[in-house]
């Protein structure tokens, strides 16, 4: 299967050509996105700053594989009833994804990595992960040893290095295995030349201690915080955008009045003074010396 195939087929594509500059200019910012919100839900209102500036922005989720769903694990259904039990949830969220995506002008592509409650074990078919203690452990299974390997591959396979590109990973607060998987790939990217800065996972980043412990998590050098300083009109993009992803409201803020005061809260937080921010999180070595350019 080629994993770099947009979803369904052909939107992805329409919807790069309608509602993206990504088909007229180079790519510019590559939102690495375990999942189809996460790069909305933490960075939505900086690629409404990026795409208002002009520059072209993808957003490539990874873990958006369709499922078996005569097989799904006893706690993989109990997530699909959380969000609505829809008969097609992948596919679902694809669509919230790409609406989201439009909304926001940016360029998307929806890879066919199974999110870990669908994952097994390719020897003895048990499911990995089999409870939110587990998902959200901060420590992979072993069976998942070789994935970030291929994530690397995968995206490098996608993506030339150098100035004129940055892409941005999750930082992994929150301990998701997805989301460390994929901090792991984009740091190993990092070492191949990349450029990267790691965004905070928002929600998970709320609770504070998260952020500490993903900030803490062995690497080979220190962490450099950017602020991206926001407008008004970008927070409202950022929630328009996350709205889009009507089956994920319940879960993560329970109603949109909420999701909304939620993430002004958490914007304005991070602003202090400055207004309106996501922050970033740059990976420096010590020779860098004064970090962010
Ligand atoms: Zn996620």
């Amino acid at each position: 299967m080629d994993r770099l195939e947009p979803y369904p087929a052909g939107a992805g594509v329409a919807a790069l050509k309608d509602h993206s500059l990504s088909d007229v200019l180079p790519v510019a910012h590559v939102y690495l996105s375990p999942h189809l919100d996460d790069a909305v839900l933490s960075c939505g209102a900086t690629i409404a700053r990026q795409v208002a500036s002009g520059v072209a922005v993808e957003v490539l989720t990874l873990f958006a594989g369709q499922p078996q769903l005569d097989t799904l694990s006893t706690y993989a259904r109990q997530l699909h009833v959380a969000s609505g039990d829809s008969p097609d949830m992948v596919g679902t969220r694809r669509e919230e994804d790409a609406a989201a995506c439009r909304l926001l002008a940016a360029g998307f592509l929806h890879l066919d990595y199974l999110d870990a409650p669908y994952r097994r074990d390719p020897d003895s078919g048990t499911p990995l992960y089999t409870s939110d203690a587990e998902l959200l452990g901060w420590h992979p299974h072993p069976a998942d040893q070789g994935l970030v390997a291929e994530l690397v591959g995968t995206i490098a396979s996608r993506y030339e290095g150098g100035p004129a590109l940055r892409m941005y990973a999750p930082l992994g607060a929150g301990g998701h295995v997805d989301h460390l998987a994929v901090r792991a790939a984009a740091l190993e990217l990092q070492r191949c030349g990349f450029g990267l800065a790691f965004y905070e996972d928002y929600p998970h980043v709320q609770d504070g201690h998260g952020l500490v412990r993903a900030l803490a998590l062995p690497h080979a050098g220190g962490w450099v915080a950017e602020l991206s300083e926001l407008q008004d009109s970008h927070v409202l993009a950022k929630c328009k955008a996350i709205a889009c992803h009507e089956s994920q409201i319940p879960v993560l803020f329970g109603d949109g009045e909420e999701m909304i005061r939620s993430v002004r809260s958490y914007m304005d937080l991070t602003g202090g003074s400055a207004g309106y921010a996501e922050r970033f999180w740059k990976s420096v070595s010590a020779s860098d010396g004064q970090g962010l350019r």
